[in-house]
Parts: C-alpha cells; structure tokens; sequence
C-alpha cells in the first residue's frame, strides 16, 4: 500500500508551499537510466563518469566510446537537466594510467581534478566527448570538477571547459572544506556548486568513508557539517548561483527537507530514493523545513540533529 502511494506519487519535488526542489538522480552510466525514469528524476544531479574508465584502467576509453555512453544519459531527459562530474580518479577509485603507485596517503593525493589537471589530455578528451555528445539534444548539460579546493582550482577547470568549446554550465563540488569555507571566491570562477557530502564529511572530520570504525563520524546529520552546507547555500545565494547536493545526504528524507532549510536548491541521490524524499518534501512547508534546518544545526550530535528536525517537521 505504501509503496503504490509512494509510486502514485510523481512530478517535481516541492515542499507542500510550492518551493520546488529538483530531485535529480545519481547515475554511474547508461544502465542506471531507466531506473531514475522511472522514479520521475528531473534529471541527473550526478554522473560518475570514472565508471566508464574503471573497466580498463591501463588507459582511457576512446573519445568515440565516450561520446556514445554520454550522449545515452544526456537523450534520456529531453529538456531536462544532466550534470556530468568529470573524471574523479585516485583513493578509492585508483587508474593505472592516472594515479600515482606510491602516495602514502592516497585520499590527501594527486586525486579528482587534481590528477586530471596534471594529464590535460585525459580532461581535453572528456570535454571534447561532452561537447559532441550534447550537440543537437535540448537538454540543459552541466559539467562539474571533482575535489575542487579553492579559486585557483576553480579557475583552472573553467578555463579547460571554454579552450575545449564546451557549451554548458561549469560547476565545482564542495568536497573539501576550504571551498565551503571559501565558496564565494569559487563562484568568482564557476557558476553552481555541488555538496559532495560522502567526501565532505571525510575531510571534515578527518574519518576514511571506507573505515567502519569511524562510521559515527561519517553521518551526514553532524552538525558541522550541516554548518558547512548552509555556508555554502549562503554564499550561492548571495551570488545568485545555484548550490545542489549530490552525496548521500541528500537520500534521507527527513535530511533532505533540513537541506532544503538551509537553502539547498537541487538533491541529487540514487534513484531509489526519490520517491520517499519527494512524499516527505511535500508534507512540510519552507518555513517547517527552515525551522528544522535551524533546529539541527543548534545540536551537538548527529543524533540529537536527527531527533530535533524529526521533532520540529512532526509538529511536536
Ligand atoms: C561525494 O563525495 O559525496 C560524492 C558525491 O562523490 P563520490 O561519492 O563519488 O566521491
Ligand atoms: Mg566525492
């Protein structure tokens, strides 16, 4: 029964007052398409192009193959949106051809844009395969650069986007904490901000994604991490740009309408997600969600953050 009120449930995210919140869909390539169709995404919030890469990781795939697997994903949603993240190699995503053997500390390494600003081949070829992939389709195409740390980075990127022709909105994830801290220099280069909220809690709080041990400081209701996503929604705000999330995040409903509180304007997440988050957004009001945002980040634990939104959106 829930379920098929969940699947009745479809058009775009909004709050109950009509503040519309895209509900976009993570995808890693053509296959996870029909899936984010399915649930009613209004497009993709995350393409990780680096799976198209992982299958061969002695060398990159052919600007042709490339063109193909894109131009799947952007045909997919005429007139909606696609936000293909270049290539994010390195840590956990290690590639032969990329990615230095010897880092002692691969996730503090030459990784993301860092790794494709040292082989500009690689980040040419993708741009070129983006720019031929979208000609001729209506969709809204956005390219973003993985682990962009400040201005400079930012600066580097867009410049790669314009010398390859690239007709589309370039954007930088907030992954580290300086470019939260420092988004209003970032957006002096780009025009949106993506939250990649699993790698921001990482650098936050100093605790490897990939270690369970440290698990209680990966979850996303950490106060100061939800800190981090208001500074970065406020400084978009004030430049007039847009600022999504693409992490994990923004899967969990109730997290999704406290995001939505701090002024969040996209949530991207796995396709699953989508209908749960959009029948939670429409049962609160903008006002109910900026009250919950506000009630979580007065906490001093993920667990009282979750339990004081929870109280505030449940009327208590
Ligand atoms: C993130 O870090 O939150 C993110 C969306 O990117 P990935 O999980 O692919 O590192
Ligand atoms: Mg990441």
């Amino acid at each position: 029964e829930r379920k098929a009120a969940l699947a009745a449930a479809t058009g775009p995210g909004a709050t109950s007052d009509g503040h519309k919140v895209p509900l976009l869909a993570n995808v890693g390539g053509p296959a996870d398409v029909p899936a984010a169709v399915e649930a009613g995404a209004e497009g993709v919030g995350l393409f990780r192009t680096e799976f198209l890469f992982l299958d061969d990781s002695k060398s990159a795939p052919t600007e042709a193959a490339q063109v193909e697997a894109y131009r799947k994903v952007l045909e997919a949603f005429p007139e909606g949106r696609v936000v293909v993240r270049v290539l994010d190699a390195g840590a956990d995503k290690p590639l032969e051809f990329l990615t230095p053997a010897d880092e002692p500390n691969p996730a503090l390494g030459v990784r993301g844009l860092r790794s494709l600003l040292k082989h500009p081949d690689v980040l040419r070829t993708q741009l070129t395969a983006l720019s031929k992939a979208v000609a001729g389709l209506p969709v809204y195409l956005e390219v973003m650069a993985p682990m962009v740390a400040d201005r400079i980075d930012a600066k580097d990127f867009a410049d790669a986007c314009r010398e390859a022709g690239l007709n589309a909105k370039f954007g930088a994830m907030v992954e580290i904490p300086a470019a939260a801290l420092r988004a209003r220099s970032i957006l002096q280069e780009v025009e949106f901000l993506s939250l990649g909220t699993n790698d921001l809690a990482q650098y936050t709080f100093a605790a490897d994604r990939e270690v369970g041990a440290v698990s209680r400081l990966q979850d996303p209701w950490q106060p100061a991490l939800l800190d981090l996503v208001a500074m970065s929604a406020d400084a978009a705000k004030a430049e007039g740009k847009s600022c999504g999330v693409c992490g994990e995040a923004a899967s969990d409903p109730v997290l999704a309408c406290v995001l939505t509180g701090l002024g969040i304007t996209s949530l991207s997440m796995g396709a699953a997600a989508i209908p749960y988050v959009r029948a939670t957004l429409a049962k609160h009001t903008l006002a109910q969600c900026e009250r919950a945002a506000a009630a979580a980040r007065a906490a001093d634990s993920a667990e009282e953050a979750r339990r004081a939104a929870q109280a505030v959106l449940s009327g208590e």
